[in-house]
């Protein structure tokens, strides 16, 4: 096999060790050596450049688009948006990120596709679809007799995701299994992009989340939660979850209980980057326009008690709730409200892969990793410039970007 040198650049290697001048080869998919002049049979000069491990989002829905409202997808034909999807896919990867988490609308299909070389994109976890109650977030209910299609139209593999009850949450988590989930998404809080639920309502009731958690556990999945309400995270935090997914309104009690529990956060501060123009988008129903109205960045307030408290973060930017394209904004957010540059990239590479329980394969720049590394033209660490600074993606030992 060829044995491929990024020769002459700064390596960070995504663990929390400072850049250091170094080579890195990788041979057959993998990281073989890192280190001081390295030989090989072809070589990647990367003289005043700086090298990443490939970059994760571990809050994104791929087969969305920020500017699809509700009108487009209900007029246009049901595959459509499955056509839409490679040119998401491909915007992420060029931003260097190469592994996701799909918190929503990512099917079996799709994540198969990419792992056969059908289309480019990110590896992926996916969780199809969020289970969420009777009137929750993701409730399609609409109070006209009608159906939204805003979050999925359920077809073979793609469950809807409303469920109540001790039995009812208990088949909706083997449902989504069968379909292929890697890890089951739920709202234990109402959301902001659904008209008749509230944000800072606490859903499912205690025994509802431990039965979801339990059930997921012993098909060998963790539970990802999309909480705003400090209630809507201590219960799923007490229900044992593995992520607090926004945790927009994070106090001093839940942030505790937290740290107690070793719970992540994942902040999605991107998603408020759209906030004020959503506020004034006449295409959203008044419900939803109203739950942005007046909002601020509450999110970031969050995020800063989570780095004092000393909270376990990983990046997910929610994207398209701000458009595909946007994902390494989170990155200068984190760095703005707690976290150094340093720390925000840690986030998205050994953070994020502990997280996903992927660590023993990716997320550093260490020998034995898969190698997906991220070539970057100039600091890294100026993070505003970063997007910009992308020269060179691979992914499994192959360039893609
Ligand atoms: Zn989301």
């Amino acid at each position: 096999m060829t044995r491929v040198v990024f020769r002459g650049g700064k390596v960070f290697d995504g663990s929390g060790a400072p850049l250091a001048p170094a080579d890195v080869a990788i041979e057959d998919g993998r990281i073989v050596d890192v280190g001081a002049g390295l030989d090989g049979d072809e070589a990647v000069p990367c003289e005043g450049k700086a090298l990443l491990p490939g970059l994760f989002d571990c809050h994104v829905h791929l087969m969305g688009r920020y500017e699809d409202r509700e009108l487009d997808i209900a007029h246009r034909p049901f595959s459509y948006a499955f056509y839409l999807a490679p040119a998401n896919l491909r915007m992420t990867l060029a931003l260097g990120i190469t592994t996701v988490r799909d918190a929503g609308g990512a099917d079996l299909g799709i994540k198969r596709a990419v792992e056969h070389g059908v289309i480019a994109g990110p590896r992926m976890q996916i969780s199809i679809t969020m289970l969420s109650q009777t009137g929750g977030h993701n409730d399609p209910w609409l109070p006209s007799g009608g159906t939204s299609v805003d979050w999925g139209v359920g077809y073979p593999g793609f469950p809807m995701g409303r469920c109540d009850g001790i039995d009812g949450v208990r088949t909706k988590v083997r449902e989504v299994i069968r379909a292929g989930a890697d890890v089951i998404k739920i709202a234990s809080s109402g959301g902001f992009f659904s008209p008749s639920d509230d944000p800072m309502h606490p859903h499912f009731a205690q025994d509802e989340l431990d039965e979801i958690v339990r059930t997921a556990a012993d098909l060998g999945r963790w539970v990802m939660s999309h909480a705003h309400s400090p209630e809507s995270i201590v219960r799923a935090v007490r229900a044992g979850v593995r992520s607090i997914e926004h945790g927009t309104y994070l106090d001093q009690r839940s942030a505790e209980m937290m740290v107690e529990a070793g719970t992540w956060l994942v902040p999605t501060l991107t998603a408020g980057d759209t906030t004020e123009e959503l506020a004034r988008d006449e295409h959203l129903a008044p419900e939803i326009r109203a739950k942005f109205e007046g909002l601020g960045r509450p999110e970031f307030d969050a995020m800063r008690l989570a780095a004092e408290a000393g909270i376990k973060v990983a990046m997910g930017t929610d994207c398209p709730v701000a458009p595909h394209g946007w994902n390494l904004n989170e990155l200068g957010h984190m760095a703005a409200n707690g976290f150094t540059p340093e720390q925000a990239i840690v986030a998205a590479t050994s953070s994020a892969a502990e997280l996903m329980g992927l660590e023993d394969r990716l997320g550093t720049l260490e020998p034995g990793k898969i190698a997906d590394v991220v070539v970057v033209g100039g600091d890294p660490f100026e993070l505003e410039k970063l997007k910009d600074r992308i020269e060179q993606v691979w992914k499994d030992g192959v360039r893609v970007v």
